[in-house]
């Protein structure tokens, strides 16, 4: 016969083993919660372009096509549509790849100041167009530790976001300052003057299709509601941080962190 004690063990043994299994189906749970929910958003956002898009040819069949100027017209907004569907499966196929973690960073030595000013670049058609200034603030390079091509994703989110939510003849500033006590680390930081976002909505900005006005990012045929849940997840990557500031109507400030691989000593090197 089993000593009492040996019965007391092997009980306890059995509760922590049946507390594992619990916790191991609630974990499976939550990951098909997730799966279901985030088939439920794809349909949902992949609903309004397709039904728009059958909507302006249903017209053109019933006769709208023999008018010239309309015909062109529901072509035009047609293809816009169509436009939505390929940037939304876009972002689509990156970020269910970024969740599942089968897109891997490819880390390397990059330097900071020549990717900024070649997205800053690429983008001031951009914000002249939309009457904002983009400037910047580099007053020093470094060279970090980072997945180029995702970093310059990042980027290009934080800042179409910053000129996309903006006010004619605002102002968005991209810049990189030290971090870190023990300087090994920078923050990249895109602010804005533009609309800003409410604390409430803050939280919830990366999320996922979290748009604070649902109808403006549709509108402009564009914005799919995934920018910053990208961000997020890439930042999540490589193991740095995201920080998100706004007041109302006055700014907004996204900024992150990145280390750097030219760190030797607490003195830094001025720029070369
Ligand atoms: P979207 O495609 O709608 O731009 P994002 O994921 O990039 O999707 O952003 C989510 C929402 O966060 C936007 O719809 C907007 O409401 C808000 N937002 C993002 N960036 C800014 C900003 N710089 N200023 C104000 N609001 C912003």
């Amino acid at each position: 016969a089993k000593s009492h004690d040996e019965l007391d063990y092997l009980i306890k043994q059995s509760v922590r083993a049946s507390k594992t299994v619990e916790r191991e189906i609630q974990r499976l749970n939550r990951i098909e919660n997730y799966r279901k929910e985030f088939i439920g958003d794809i349909s949902h956002e992949l609903k309004t372009p397709i039904f728009a898009i059958q909507g302006f040819i249903e017209t053109l069949l019933n006769g709208a096509i023999d008018d010239e100027e309309v015909n062109h017209k529901f072509l035009e907004k047609a293809m816009r549509n169509v436009n939505r569907l390929i940037y939304l499966t876009k972002d689509l196929m990156e970020i269910s790849k970024l969740e599942t973690g089968e897109l891997k960073s490819d880390i390397q030595n990059i330097n900071l100041k020549d990717l900024v000013m070649d997205v800053v670049t690429n983008l001031q058609y951009k914000a002249e167009k939309a009457d904002v200034v983009l400037k910047t603030d580099l007053p020093q390079n470094y060279v970090v530790s980072a997945d180029r091509n995702q970093i310059r994703q990042v980027l290009i989110n934080l800042i179409d976001n910053s000129i996309k939510y903006n006010v004619k003849g605002g102002k968005v500033t991209v810049g990189v300052k030290p971090w870190s006590k023990d300087n090994t680390r920078v923050l990249v930081y895109v602010k804005d003057t533009g609309i800003g976002i409410s604390q409430q909505h803050i939280e919830r900005v990366t999320e996922r299709f979290f748009r604070v006005d649902k109808s403006r990012s549709r509108e402009d045929g564009e914005g799919t509601g995934l920018g910053l849940a990208i961000v997020k997840h890439i930042i999540q990557a490589h193991n740095e941080e995201l920080f998100i500031e706004s007041t109302p109507n006055v700014s907004s400030s996204f900024s992150f962190t990145l280390s750097r691989a030219d760190h030797t000593s607490f003195k830094d090197e001025p720029n070369q």
